[in-house]
């Protein structure tokens, strides 16, 4: 496999796609490619050309969640999220584009399993173990998205600037369809180039895990209060991260049955989220 280390995004640009796959921090992507779930004939290694930092409301997609967790004019909610995610090793490489475009962690996709999102005929997840799995948006996929980071992002009404165009984050993400199954819109020479936060009147995350360090979300709870009113976004309850309308809009989930649990858990997160962001 070659390395290649561009020196401007338009140099990374030109040489992705046709085998070759943008490297950020690694942390996602490599082990994906040492267990053959991701396949490159070259990596092109893109952190020295992405922006990264902080500047007013630009974060450059280069910027790693440690960056993010301890930056005091980063919104409270993208903070809390950071801070809760993998572990401080993991925090010190990843970046926060990486980890918007990070793979689903269903055990039946990560070993491998010839299932309906590696292209196969059947969910296995439906049948068989799925505690961790879905409660919307789960028809032909049942996979839970992992990202805490993205989640916040959505509830903070943040923006992404890309090498092909401008778009709200929960534009990146689709539910995956039987032509389609992808669930990002990004297009494989595409590079996240920057986000714009805008700055809320107050936000939080909130997360269940199984134990309190080093834990996806069973389900991430977002909230960001801005002038528009208050926008909820959800981790670990979807195949892509979800837009929750309002609190009431839990009642429309479809959780599988070893999912039911999630249901109550996210109602709790979500009431406590209200409280904690509601005019004092
Ligand atoms: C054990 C473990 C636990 C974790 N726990 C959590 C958790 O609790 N919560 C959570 O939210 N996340 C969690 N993560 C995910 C972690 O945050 C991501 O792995 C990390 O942020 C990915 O960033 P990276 O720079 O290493 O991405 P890479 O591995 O370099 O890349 C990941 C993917 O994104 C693409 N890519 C990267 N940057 C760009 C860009 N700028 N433009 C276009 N494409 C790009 C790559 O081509 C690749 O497909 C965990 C990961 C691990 C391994
Ligand atoms: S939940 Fe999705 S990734 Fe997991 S087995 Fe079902 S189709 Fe595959």
């Amino acid at each position: 496999m070659e390395l290649l280390r561009p020196s401007s995004t338009e140099e990374a640009t030109a040489a992705l796609g046709n085998g070759s796959v943008a490297l950020a921090g690694g942390t996602e992507l490599v082990p994906l490619l040492r267990e053959g779930l991701a396949k490159a004939d070259r990596l092109v290694h893109i952190s020295a050309v992405l922006p990264r930092g902080v500047d007013g409301t630009t974060i450059g997609a280069g910027t790693t969640l440690a960056e993010l967790e301890a930056d005091p004019e980063i919104p409270q909610a993208l903070r809390e999220a950071c801070s809760l995610a993998a572990s401080p090793q993991l925090r010190s490489m990843g970046t926060v584009g990486g980890n918007l475009l990070q793979a689903t962690r269903c055990w039946y996709w990560r070993l491998g399993f010839d299932c309906w999102l590696h292209g196969g005929e059947k969910c296995f997840a439906k049948d068989g173990a799925h505690r961790e799995h879905a409660i919307f948006g789960n028809e032909l996929c049942a996979s839970a998205h992992p990202s805490d980071i993205a989640a916040a992002l959505i509830a903070l009404g943040a923006t992404l600037r890309t090498t092909k165009r401008e778009l709200p984050v929960s534009e990146l993400y689709r539910l995956p369809t039987a032509d389609d199954r992808d669930v990002t819109t990004l297009a494989p020479d595409e590079l996240i180039l920057e986000l714009e936060v805008p700055k809320p009147e107050a936000s939080t995350y909130l997360k269940a895990m199984d134990r309190r360090k080093w834990s996806f979300a069973l389900v991430g709870v977002a909230a960001a209060r801005s002038s528009a009113g208050v926008r909820l976004a959800l981790a670990g309850v979807a195949p892509i991260p979800w837009t929750l309308d309002s609190a009431a809009a839990l009642d429309d989930s479809t959780p599988l049955p070893g999912t039911a649990y999630k249901v109550e858990i996210a109602r709790a997160l979500v009431r406590r989220a209200l409280e904690s962001t509601s005019p004092k």
